[in-house]
């Protein structure tokens, strides 16, 4: 068979400006995943033809795989849905048999279901044999009985890991190659879509021969770990990372909680190569757990998260740190002066700055959903940053836009920017900031934007405020352009998601 396997790491960039441009050549590009690559190498094993390739908003997708596929993967996140939709449209229309996987199927199945013929919650080799195989009759859901056990190795990947990530065939400065070293995570953020996905670790020795293969045929070429927690069974996997001489230790970046975290275990990642972190602090009323400082919460939290990061700073070339401001337990400008407070103590360290998203399948979703707060007619082209899909407590939207223009306004300030270069000396760290800044630049513009269609719109409010849900033509424009010739396939009467119903799955 003639397979194709797509990764969506964006939606259609209409227009482009040449900082999107850059972002997303350089860095969007990198975030391909594992399972992809790994439904690739696992068709291609069976003897099958198989076309991989992932899409990070540049030009037509269609045109990264070949026609005439019998059989084709999609992966992609909610904010690129309906351009997967209108890519199923298309390719069914050939004839070719659609598959659905990754986050957003795991979220919105039984949305996924009006445009694929098959969607994929859990994966696992045996699975993907079975859909290639025939074993299924669309329309259905599908899910692997089974915890994914295993899969396949870099040399195995190596096709996908070029055409993913290298240039022209070999690996730049900032090429990553995507691994996992485990899957789930022991907490249970309730905004999260592994709140309830156990932790378990994968195979240390596939891990070692991972991490030898790289130390041999791809030197020094950074490794993306997109563990969602790494390091719960710390010793274990640090153990396999040491196993690799010094001198031959591939630079590496991960996620993890800052409370896996203690001055011994920081100078180990340092030795082994950790170049970057990204914890997640996310609220300063909730989740301190996870940040290692107990209950503490508002300034008390802010003192300790403070401390950590200064630990860690002479030991990890670049700290990025995630926060969402909106939630229910934030109110008033507290949350926003804590976290301007942070990023001004703080000023080598990145922070992502995000709203409050509900995706499916999380019990921020079920909380919501009850609670009448999704905005049901707002497509999932707005699954993402700097948009607003939910009704937030304790902010009407105007106002929370306001504080969230403040706070975009400083971090994305040329004055910040050279505070931040002066403040660390890893070369590509300094890129990256640069990068995320032409990016936070973007999203401060949207969100003034948002806020003067706030002002002046009347609709547009009450949209946000949930007295209305005939979609606002400022949303409807951006999404008939964002699709461009798919608006036929997916058409804007279509675009009001299906959040809610349980499909029947078949294993
Ligand atoms: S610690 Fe991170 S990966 Fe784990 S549930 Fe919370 S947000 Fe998700």
């Amino acid at each position: 068979m003639k397979i194709g396997i797509l990764e969506l790491l964006a939606g259609r960039l209409n227009p482009v400006s040449p900082g999107q441009y850059l972002d997303h050549f350089f860095a969007r590009k990198q975030y391909a995943s594992v399972m992809p690559q790994a439904i690739s190498a696992w068709c291609r094993q069976m003897g099958h033809v198989t076309f991989y390739a992932t899409y990070y908003g540049l030009g037509d997708p269609k045109n990264r795989l070949p026609p005439d596929l019998d059989l084709v993967f999609i992966c992609t996140h909610s904010f690129s849905a309906p351009l997967a939709y209108g890519l199923a449209r298309a390719y069914q229309r050939e004839g070719t048999l659609t598959v659905i996987g990754g986050p957003h199927a795991k979220s919105y199945p039984q949305d996924c279901l009006r445009y694929f013929d098959l969607v994929v919650l859990e994966c696992d080799q045996t699975l993907i044999a079975d859909i290639v195989g025939g074993q299924f009759d669309p329309p259905a859901v599908i899910s692997s009985p089974r915890p994914l056990a295993e899969l396949p190795s870099i040399a195995e990947r190596l096709p996908e890991i070029r055409t993913a990530t290298f240039l022209k065939g070999k690996p730049f400065p900032g090429s990553f190659i995507p691994l996992l070293t485990s899957l789930g995570c022991p907490y249970t953020c309730d905004f999260c879509s592994d709140w309830n996905s156990p932790y378990r670790s994968l195979s240390p020795h596939r891990l070692k021969a991972d991490l030898q293969f790289i130390a041999q045929n791809l030197p020094g070429v950074k490794l993306a770990i997109f563990d969602p927690n790494f390091g719960v069974r710390f010793d274990e996997v640090m153990g396999v990372f040491e196993s690799i001489p010094p001198n031959r230790r591939s630079p590496y970046v991960i996620e993890s909680s800052l409370s896996l975290l203690n001055p011994e275990r920081i100078k180990r990642l340092h030795r082994t190569r950790c170049a970057a972190m990204m914890p997640g602090v996310e609220s300063w009323s909730a989740y301190s757990h996870k940040a290692g400082v107990g209950r503490a919460i508002l300034w008390r939290k802010l003192e300790g998260v403070v401390e950590q990061f200064y630990l860690l700073k002479d030991y990890i070339p670049y700290l990025g740190v995630n926060f969402i401001l909106g939630l229910d337990l934030d109110a008033g400008d507290e949350p926003f002066e804590l976290t301007r407070e942070f990023m001004y103590r703080t000023p080598f360290v990145w922070p992502s700055i995000n709203i409050p998203m509900a995706f499916g399948g999380t019990p921020l979703f079920d909380t919501l959903l009850a609670g009448g707060r999704i905005l049901n007619a707002m497509p999932f082209t707005f699954y993402t940053i700097p948009y607003l899909t939910v009704i937030l407590k304790n902010y009407d939207p105007l106002t929370y836009f306001q504080k969230m223009v403040d706070l975009y306004a400083l971090l994305a300030s040329p004055g910040w920017l050279t505070q931040r270069l002066a403040s660390m000396s890893y070369g590509l760290g300094k890129a990256v900031h640069c990068l995320r800044t032409l990016a936070a630049r973007s999203r401060l513009q949207l969100m003034r934007t948002m806020v003067e269609q706030l002002q002046t719109d009347a609709h547009f409010y009450a949209f946000h405020a949930g007295q209305t849900d005939v979609l606002p033509h400022f949303y409807a424009v951006i999404y008939t352009r964002q699709l461009g010739p798919y608006i036929e396939l997916v058409p804007l009467a279509e675009s009001r998601p299906v959040l809610d119903g349980t499909p029947e799955i078949l294993m």
